[in-house]
């Protein structure tokens, strides 16, 4: 099985916009969306969720005001600020409860509950490019490494259900918890970056991320041509460091035209961009071995 994954340093480098080109292009794969703290792939590919499951990770402390003396105890001893005390009423705000039971143990007359934490749901569709892998958090919630891992084993099993031999994964940008729990063991990442000094400094951070892990890694530079300076600073570190440079796309206003229309470029009407993307893909796939 091969997992290639989109990643980018920073948002808004157009990883979302190619990897659902790729995602049209792809064949005999498995769409995963693993931007979770900011899924958007679904607005381009539409999915039709199949199966839908809640997402649990952990507890949540929760005061019972019918058993609560209000002896305080429990705002004395949460270290995470998360208990509230208004008038001898005590609460517990979810958004900062880290769930660590200091204060249900040390509670006199056991009044907090501890139930499951419910964070969010992950979903299993069906698109028009293919089976497709994604989830929602809920507002605030965290954890999204955990649920990260989550999609990538589902994909997997779901892959394996439908003998498909490809995952084909939006990732998250920057180079966090969630980023970490989605490279670990890809065959590609491919790095889409964008020529501004934060985009090559946030492009090396995430490439030497990916040196780290011992995962092969490419480039793509898109909207080369609004700073070629810039784009030959990042040709240059990819040459240096030992990245395929995959390709430099222009800046391209049909890209927005394709978003609008929520279609992915290589479907939209027939451009450039699209082509050269094609050329980009062709390029990706030749350099993952193919399943036997
Ligand atoms: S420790 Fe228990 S009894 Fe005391 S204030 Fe907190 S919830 Fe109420
Ligand atoms: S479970 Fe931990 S973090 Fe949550 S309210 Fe209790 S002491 Fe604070």
């Amino acid at each position: 099985m091969n997992e290639i994954l989109i990643i980018s340093g920073k948002g808004g480098t157009g990883k979302t916009s190619l990897t659902a080109a790729f995602a049209h292009l792809a064949k005999n794969h498995v769409i995963c969306d693993l931007d979770v703290d900011a899924p958007d792939m679904h607005l381009i590919l539409k999915p039709e969720n199949t199966k839908s499951v809640e997402f649990i990770s952990g507890h949540e402390a929760v005061i019972n005001p019918d058993k609560c003396e209000a002896c305080g105890k429990c705002l004395e001893m949460c270290q995470y600020g998360a208990v509230n005390e208004n008038d001898d009423i005590f609460s517990i705000n979810p958004l900062k409860c880290e769930g660590c039971k200091v204060c249900v143990e040390f509670c006199p007359v056991d009044a907090i509950d501890f139930p499951d934490r419910k964070c969010g749901h992950w979903y299993s569709s069906d698109t028009r490019f293919g089976p497709m892998i994604h989830a929602q958090l809920f507002p605030g919630e965290e954890n999204s490494g955990l649920l990260v891992s989550l999609l990538r084993k589902k994909a997997k099993e779901l892959a394996g259900e439908k003998g498909l031999d490809l995952i084909l994964s939006d990732g998250t940008p920057g180079i966090g918890c969630p980023v970490i729990a989605s490279l670990s063991g890809v065959t590609l990442a491919v790095i889409v970056t964008e020529p501004t000094p934060s985009g090559r400094h946030d492009m090396e951070r995430v490439a030497e991320l990916c040196g780290h892990f011992n995962i092969p890694a490419g480039i793509i530079i898109n909207k080369y041509d609004l700073n070629e300076k810039e784009a030959a600073a990042i040709e240059a570190y990819s040459r240096k460091k030992g990245f395929t440079l995959f390709g430099n796309l222009p800046h391209d206003p049909v890209i927005t035209r394709a978003m609008i229309n929520a279609q992915a470029i290589t479907e939209y009407e027939d451009n450039d961009f699209a082509k050269q993307l094609t050329g980009i893909w062709e390029q990706i796939i030749r350099t993952v071995k193919p399943v036997k």
